[in-house]
């Protein structure tokens, strides 16, 4: 079945194509001067230091942990409503993630809370930035200056934020961003961490590359010099031709952004009669959102999955962002978790529903999206 509406679709135009071909007719295809020329205007969007690309935000996460020392013993603070990545991230390194319950309105973690679950244990904390809006970063730094404590932002929905006048990174120890497929900018598959810190920059592009000495852009030269490995490393660069994918996308940001927070503007409008339906609260009025996702939480009375069979029964593609991760088998297992232990993430978990939010869609197709909500949901 074709679909009426599309879940997402990606922004790369014919020239972002043609740079990929313009790096396959060369011979050089790793990492090398586009990555680069990717990492400088990444570093400058975000007015920070450094910017160091990677295949995944999964691995930069992995990295940016790894860097302060996290693994075996340490307590990581995190969010239960976000991507499982978020978690295994801190896990991968050893650690184990605690969660602390979201806020109900912003489901966003808050400074206040995760003071209280700070332990003897807690190296780290890692906000999530949840469909774009960023958390009280201003708050979350005083409070790990104050507990002596390393902040991590997941900025996988959220390279465009500004609050308090801060920007993903500047205030933080790393910042780590996904170039996946439905992300703001999107490479396929790719990630990047960024940096106020000179030094983290250079140790994580040793890291990335198996912590040799000579990347493959500074071998290719006319004199063989050889190279050598001076830290444990990882697999984890990001090659020219992903990157030369993102160089274009990056210039256009910001009217990309405005184009989903004006769609979704709308969606607000025409959905805010809905009985029973409730919504992620909206921004503030001083912050930029990166307006990654547009959630709605399904009316107490309506089952969650019915509605979203009938949207795609209606040819409307939607997701679910997020179940909460502690009631997903593995996780739930393995630490021995029950739902109601994060209830407001358990509660946001259950009856949300991702709607289309992307600069292609049209504003008549949020109204046919809409009316078919309104449908299902008239009673
Ligand atoms: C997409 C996503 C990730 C993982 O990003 P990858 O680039 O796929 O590794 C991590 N955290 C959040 C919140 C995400 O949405």
């Amino acid at each position: 079945m074709s679909r009426r509406v599309e879940f997402f679709l990606h922004n790369l135009d014919e020239s972002d194509i043609s740079s990929v071909g313009e790096v396959l007719r060369s011979v050089f295809l790793t990492t090398g001067s586009r990555v680069k020329e990717f990492e400088s205007g990444f570093a400058g969007y975000l007015d920070i230091e450094d910017a160091v690309a990677v295949t995944s935000c999964t691995g930069a996460l992995h990295l940016a942990l790894l860097r302060y020392g996290i693994g075996q013993g340490d307590e990581v603070i995190t969010t239960p409503m976000t991507f499982v990545a978020t978690a295994t991230a801190i896990m991968e390194t050893g650690a184990t993630p605690i969660f602390v319950d979201v806020c109900p309105k912003s489901g966003l973690l808050t400074p206040e809370s995760v003071a209280k679950h700070i332990s003897k244990k807690t190296r780290a904390i890692l906000p999530v930035h949840l469909y774009g809006r960023m958390v009280d970063i201003k708050g979350f730094s005083a409070l790990a200056d104050k507990h002596d404590l390393i902040l991590i932002e997941d900025a996988a929905h959220c390279i465009e934020g500004i609050r308090d006048g801060i920007r993903p990174g500047q205030l933080s120890h790393a910042a780590c961003f996904s170039f996946y497929a439905t992300k703001n900018i999107t490479c396929g598959e790719g990630g990047a961490i960024a940096t106020r810190f000179s030094e983290d920059a250079a140790w994580y592009r040793s890291a990335r590359h198996h912590g040799i000495s000579k990347n493959a852009a500074s071998r290719y030269s006319n004199k063989y010099e050889h190279w050598d490995m001076e830290m444990m490393g990882w697999k984890y660069n990001m090659d020219d031709i992903h990157a030369a994918l993102l160089i274009g996308q990056l210039a256009k940001i910001d009217g990309l952004r405005r184009k989903r927070e004006e769609l979704e503007r709308l969606y607000r409008e025409l959905l805010s009669d809905v009985e029973g339906l409730d919504f992620i609260e909206s921004p503030g009025p001083d912050e930029v959102s990166g307006h990654h996702l547009f959630t709605v939480l399904v009316p107490e009375d309506f089952d969650r999955d019915d509605v979203l069979s009938r949207l795609q029964e209606a040819g409307i593609g939607c997701a679910v962002n997020y179940r909460a991760v502690h009631t997903l088998s593995f996780i739930k297992q393995r630490f021995g978790f029950k739902p109601e232990d994060f209830p407001v993430a358990e509660r946001i978990g259950r009856r949300t529903i991702t709607l289309p939010l992307y600069p292609k869609l049209t504003e008549e197709k949020v109204h046919l999206v809409c009316d078919t909500l309104k449908e299902i949901f008239s009673r």
